[in-house]
């Protein structure tokens, strides 16, 4: 067996663990990134809070129409009630109902936007709290789906960590320092399989000597353009 099974080995557990990091902490980021949701609450909250307003607003010009409704009856009552005779004081009451009339008119106008907005403001709301919902239920099992992911990743990860502790105790201190080395330069990759007589991360062709000593040699070799450890089997 050459020096550098144990480490190709090691190499493989630690490509496994890190495919699994890179997994989980996506995950992680979706279930913790709900910016679409985020929105959809905003919606839902301006649009009610738009129809709460105009709600309030349409109230508020019923009852001015309806006071001055009673204004007008009032006035009319002594107009043709017969209690007023004086002609003028007569004249006079017949024009404040005119102009009581005529301002009851702008308030209607008022009550009827009103009521238009209200109208407008609830369907905006509705609208708004149905988008939500859908996106709620997406996600509710969207995220069920990764939280099942997550967990058999977890024990994924677990196996390989013991994997990995299995793996290390067969190789020296020293070699194992220089291969985390090698790892953090090498972007994660510090063992090449040998495959078509050339390094199999950077593709390089190797020498027959090469390939023979990463084969069977004690000694570890180097791949002679990277320097990741050549492994072959
Ligand atoms: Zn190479």
């Amino acid at each position: 067996m050459s020096a550098s099974f144990g480490l190709f080995r090691l190499q493989q557990i630690d490509s496994q663990i890190a495919q699994v990091e890179t997994r989980l902490a996506k995950i992680q980021k979706t279930l913790e990134d709900n910016a679409e949701l985020q929105a959809a609450l905003e919606q839902v909250k301006s649009a009610e809070e738009e129809q709460r307003a105009s709600e309030r607003a349409q109230r508020k010009s019923e009852d001015e129409a309806q006071s001055q409704q009673i204004k007008i009856q009032q006035a009319e009552s002594s107009l043709y009630g017969g209690v007023v005779r004086n002609p003028k004081e007569l004249q006079d009451l017949q024009a404040d109902v005119a102009s009581l009339k005529k301002h009851l008119t702008v308030l209607e106008e008022h009550e009827l936007e009103d009521m238009l907005r209200t109208e407008a403001a609830q369907s905006v709301a509705k609208e708004a709290q149905s988008k939500l919902s859908q996106i709620q239920a997406r996600l509710g099992g969207e995220h069920r789906q990764l939280f099942e992911e997550k967990e058999s990743l977890v024990n994924e990860l677990e196996r390989l960590q013991s994997e990995r502790q299995a793996a290390v105790s067969a190789i020296a201190a020293d070699v194992l320092k220089a291969y985390d080395e090698l790892r953090q330069q090498r972007r994660g990759v510090a063992v090449a399989e040998v495959s078509d007589n050339a390094c199999g991360a950077c593709g390089t062709t190797l020498t027959a000597a090469i390939q023979q000593t990463a084969r069977h040699a004690a000694d570890i070799v180097h791949c002679p353009a990277c320097g990741r450890i050549l492994y072959a089997v």
